[in-house]
């Protein structure tokens, strides 16, 4: 089988200034990446735009679906802009103040409310809590802090100050802006950043809707009340990422990995893909190889049933970006064909509107236990049947052919789900089948006699809800 076949967990990459060309964009799909994040913290709209319609045209000739993922700042504290990077050592003395710009040693914070938020004793952390501050004293719209971490200070790097809910909006007017660009430029999924409770989605959703369109949104777990509300906001998301930069800091690096572990379960529980983020394989920013941990990081997510895992500064500013896709592929592969995994998707059914698909899904993946099949070839509209067989982390491909672009784009985050685009709603018969073969073993690399099996509607191949299973012989 051709070897795009191998490898099944799904790759997001942040796209930034060491990946922002056609040339690095093709290569970030060589190597595996399915979705590409773009991340309205940094860069401009039209800087965005640009880069959005480019990685259409690259992944439109190249034949090849792959998502675009318009990430929100939402409601995040950032450094401002720095005249250049600073160095700041332990003890040293620091002054915060609300502006845009560095003015003389002022260094300035995006966020009005600095002053208000905080109080002398006070922790400040910086860049996904690389750095801390601790804060002396308040003087009107001045804060004044001793650094007790100090490194590398830069440019519009987030701000967290733990324990204080920054009476910030869900969606701010910053991302209401977004909201109206990820429409009108057609991305394909919208992340929403510190959601804290099931009304924060919605709020998104509205704003998606009040511009006429339907994006799906991926609901960025990293605050505390995330966790708490778990349950509640998972049931109201498309998707979510696990967001362990911000999460590490709002609770501890000492809890990350149940929550995890918490987030993924309840994911998988309730069908929706799950994404693993942030300092998958960090070390890789400056260097060729990953560390161990770093490594044994990305095959432990896979084996927690992640659908995804995701790279950021690796990506958008590391010095091995590509390389960095590349090794995240090998490790995704090589997990993914171990004894560890494996896992009990043995769910209820629980959606009587839509019996029949989940019937048939639900029956395939337990006939792959009597059958020896190559494949699984799923038609579908829409995708949701071809959605809810990933979810059951089937042990062969799932092939999906679409009379969609849309469709095929939505399968960016579906675990083990290669789509492909033909307008095929024809009858099922006897012509369709040798059709279905002609494609098997031209485009997917099956071979004579290698067992398939095929669903979809019968009598319209695609039109209709899946209502039918074919153990199919290719060539017989
Ligand atoms: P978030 O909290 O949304 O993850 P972040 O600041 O951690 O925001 P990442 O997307 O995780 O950002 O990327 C890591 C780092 O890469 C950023 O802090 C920033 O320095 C850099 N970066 C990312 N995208 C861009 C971009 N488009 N332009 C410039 N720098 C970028
Ligand atoms: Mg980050
Ligand atoms: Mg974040």
């Amino acid at each position: 089988m051709n070897t795009i076949f191998s490898k099944r967990t799904k790759i997001v990459v942040t796209l930034g200034p060491a990946t922002e060309t056609p040339e690095a964009v093709k290569e970030l799909i060589l190597a595996g990446a399915n979705v590409f994040r773009l991340n309205t913290s940094h860069g401009t709209m039209d800087y965005h735009r640009e880069k959005i319609r480019m990685i259409k045209e690259v992944s439109a000739k190249m034949g090849v679906y792959v998502a675009t993922l318009v990430d929100l700042q939402g409601p995040k504290i950032r450094i401002g802009n720095l005249k250049e990077e600073i160095e700041i050592k332990n003890g040293d003395k620091l002054v915060f103040e609300h502006a845009a710009e560095q003015k003389g040693e002022i260094i300035p914070v995006d966020y009005k409310g600095l002053a208000d938020d905080v109080s002398k004793g006070s922790r400040i952390l910086i860049d996904d809590g690389k750095l801390e501050v601790l804060v002396d004293e308040v003087e009107e719209n001045r804060v004044y802090a001793t650094v007790t971490n100090g490194g590398i200070l830069k440019s519009r790097k987030g701000l967290n100050i733990p324990g204080s809910t920054a009476s910030l909006d869900a969606v701010t007017p910053k991302d209401v802006d977004f909201i109206k660009f990820a429409v009108e430029e057609k991305a394909d999924l919208i992340a929403l950043s510190f959601v804290r409770k099931n009304e924060d989605v919605l709020l998104c959703k509205k704003y998606i809707n009040d511009f006429d369109a339907s994006i799906p949104v991926v609901s960025k777990l990293e605050k505390p009340d995330a966790i708490e509300n778990l349950v509640e906001i998972i049931s109201v998301s498309d998707a979510v990422m696990v967001a362990r930069g911000d999460l590490g800091i709002e609770l501890s690096p000492v809890d990350v990995p149940i929550c995890q572990k918490l987030i993924i379960d309840e994911a998988n529980k309730q069908r929706k893909p799950v994404i693993v983020a942030t300092q998958m394989l960090e070390s890789m920013i400056n260097e060729p190889i990953p560390t161990r941990a770093e490594s044994s990081d990305v095959a432990n997510a896979i084996l927690d049933g992640t659908d995804a895992v995701m790279l950021s500064g690796e990506t958008s500013v590391g010095k091995f970006a590509i390389d960095a896709v590349k090794m995240m592929s090998k490790i995704a592969i090589s997990t993914e064909n171990s004894a560890f995994y494996k896992f009990d998707t043995d769910y209820e059914l629980n959606d009587d509107i839509a019996l029949t698909r989940q019937a048939v899904v639900f029956g395939v993946d337990k006939m792959l236990k009597y059958v020896n099949a190559k494949a699984i070839l799923s038609f579908s509209h829409f995708g949701y049947s071809t959605r809810l067989m990933s979810k059951l982390k089937p042990s062969a491909p799932v092939i999906m052919v679409s009379d969609m672009e849309e469709t095929c784009r939505k399968m960016a985050l579906a675990w083990g789900v290669y789509p492909f685009c033909k307008k095929w709603d024809a009858i099922v018969d006897q012509d369709l089948l040798l059709k279905i073969d002609e494609f098997l073993i031209n485009e997917v690399g099956l071979k004579q006699n290698d067992y398939v099996i095929i669903t979809g509607s019968a009598p319209r191949l695609i039109s209709g809800r899946t209502n039918f299973v074919r153990v199919h012989k290719i060539g017989t």
